[in-house]
């Protein structure tokens, strides 16, 4: 998936303002749009690091969190560069999390970490992937794929992605949930955030909602594919919903993430998860008879075990997709307490905990590790 960050992008610098410094930990007030993986990772971090933290949040149909597949797969399709070496980053940040939530709430978030496999269905496809295959892969031929997972016999060979796999993005939402419920430096506005309220040539910042005004330090926007639909921001935000539908079968042939020609499959407990389709209709959050069909067939062709499985249940979110599929996490060039965390488009899963930590250092004014330079909005100026 993280192949589409490979995409150049060309960036404009932005002045790295900091926010406040040095800041009074004390009285310091961050408020956070959205409650996706994004807003609740972001308030994480901020409450981490002594911020009191304000999450406006109202539940919307489709959101992606809930409905992602949970892949953390920076290496799928040979992803390279920087990108890849971000996506890397970000994945490992995982096993931290899960267990610091772990002791804050006794919810245990699986995680497969024993990597990914891109599986080849034919000649032509198997030359390519091994032909590919980037540093760190290892191609598989039909032989050990079939002592890998036995399920997958009948394939002509696989690329291995060793440390990739998947995270329960559902569990994980509810751990976050729960953590934050119970920190002290955390509370939960269950409004519609309505309007970004910012005074020119100062620091002041505040979100207007029907029950009043929620005013912060610094607000973080990340609402996901509604972020643009806020009013009172300074600037276009480039985000649109892209819906992928999703499908559960009730088997679990297989123990690992595995990525065929036309659809992925993820083991989740007792069910596989099967995804996805790519469609462009607007914040229509309906599943399909075509879509799904679609994805059933691509799941089958992959893992013909999964013929016998019945159908546990069917879904779909909104992906928040940016031009360049590339996330949007920095400040405005124009007010340095206005932070951006959304556009997360195809990788929101892998790439929350590293941007919590991201929004986080920037809030408290120092620069981000790694460099987000290139996720800054103002590669978009003039483009849209
Ligand atoms: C079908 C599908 C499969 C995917 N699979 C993967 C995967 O395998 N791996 C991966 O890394 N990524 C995957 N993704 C992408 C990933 O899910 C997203 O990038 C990520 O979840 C975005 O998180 P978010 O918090 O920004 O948005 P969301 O999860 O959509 O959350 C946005 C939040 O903002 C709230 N909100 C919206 N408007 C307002 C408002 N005005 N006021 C207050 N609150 C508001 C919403 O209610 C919601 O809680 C998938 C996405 C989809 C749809």
């Amino acid at each position: 998936m993280l192949a589409t960050l490979r995409t150049r992008v060309s960036w404009v610098s932005v002045d790295l303002i900091p926010v406040k410094s040095p800041r009074n930990r004390a009285s310091s007030r961050a408020v956070v749009v959205g409650g996706g993986l994004i807003g609740l990772c972001c308030a994480n971090a901020l409450s981490r690091r002594g911020w009191a933290v304000t999450i406006v949040a109202e539940r919307q149909p489709g959101e992606a969190s809930l409905a992602a597949g949970g892949i953390l797969g920076p290496s799928v399709e040979s992803a390279v560069g920087w990108t890849h070496a971000f996506g890397v980053k970000a994945r490992d940040r995982y096993p931290e999390l899960i267990d610091d939530l772990k002791d804050r709430t006794g919810i245990h978030v699986s995680l497969l970490r024993n990597g990914i496999l891109e599986v080849a269905l034919t000649a032509e496809e198997a030359a390519r992937l091994e032909r590919e295959a980037p540093i760190g892969s290892q191609w598989l031929t039909p032989e050990s794929l079939r002592d890998m997972e036995p399920a997958l016999g009948h394939a002509s060979g696989a690329l291995y992605h060793p440390g990739d796999g998947a995270v329960d993005n559902v569990l994980l939402l509810s751990a976050l949930n729960r953590a934050l419920a119970v920190d002290p430096s955390v509370e939960f506005a269950d409004v519609k955030a309505m309007e970004l309220l910012t005074r020119a040539g100062t620091a002041s910042i505040g979100i207007r909602t029907r029950h009043g005004l929620h005013e912060g330090d610094v607000v973080v926007l990340a609402a996901g594919s509604w972020t643009p639909l806020l009013a009172g921001l300074p600037r276009k935000i480039p985000v649109t919903p892209v819906r992928g539908q999703m499908l559960a079968l009730g088997a679990h042939p297989l123990t690992h993430v595995a990525y065929g020609p036309r659809g992925y499959i993820v083991p989740r407990g007792e069910n596989s998860v099967a995804g996805s389709t790519m469609e462009l209709s607007g914040f229509d959050v309906a599943t399909t008879e075509e879509g799904t069909s679609a994805i059933a067939a691509a799941a089958l062709s992959l893992c013909p075990p999964l013929r016998v499985a019945p159908e546990v249940a069917r879904w779909c979110g909104l992906r928040p997709m940016t031009p360049d599929l590339l996330p949007i996490i920095g400040r405005d060039p124009a007010h340095a307490s206005l932070l951006y965390a959304c556009g997360h488009s195809r990788n929101g899963i892998l790439l929350a905990p590293i941007t919590g930590e991201i929004i986080a250092s920037l809030a408290d004014g120092e620069a981000a590790q790694p460099d987000v330079l290139p996720f800054s909005i103002e590669r978009f100026r003039g483009k849209c």
